[in-house]
């Protein structure tokens, strides 16, 4: 699958659409989900253009693989949740249920997650 530059975090990249930044640095961007799942969700988004979590895996450089960590450190910091901690985790594909085809991670917290799904 190409890279589709007409997703919506691909506009807010190239400042088309708006979004709530709350950190950013040289390889990835932070911003609030529109549609928050928990009273803390942020999405981390690498700036280059990365289909999902394979993509990056196998075509990023170490830095920008490095970056994604520094970004869920400046969160944790940021929301203070070191004791109390949250979840981080990205859709990938068909049976993720990945929407937005460019890589994205959930940062999720503020709360009680609770459990994973069940099958
Ligand atoms: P996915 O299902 O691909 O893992 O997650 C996509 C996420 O993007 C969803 O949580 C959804 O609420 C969020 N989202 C979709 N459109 C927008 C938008 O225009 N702005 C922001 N900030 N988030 C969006």
């Amino acid at each position: 699958m190409e890279y589709d530059k007409s997703n919506i975090f691909s506009k807010i990249l190239r400042k088309e659409a708006d979004a709530k930044i709350v950190y950013e640095n040289e390889y990835v961007l932070c911003f609030e989900d529109i549609f928050p799942k928990s009273k803390i969700h942020i999405l981390i988004i690498p700036k280059s253009e990365y289909l999902d979590i394979f993509d990056f895996s196998k075509n990023s450089s170490t830095d920008e693989k490095e970056a994604i960590f520094l970004a869920f450190e400046a969160l944790i910091d940021m929301f203070k949740l070191d004791k109390k901690g949250c979840r981080i985790i990205t859709n990938h594909g068909i049976d993720g249920r990945q929407e937005v085809p460019h890589l994205h991670f959930h940062f999720l917290g503020g709360q009680d997650m609770g459990k994973m799904i069940n099958i």
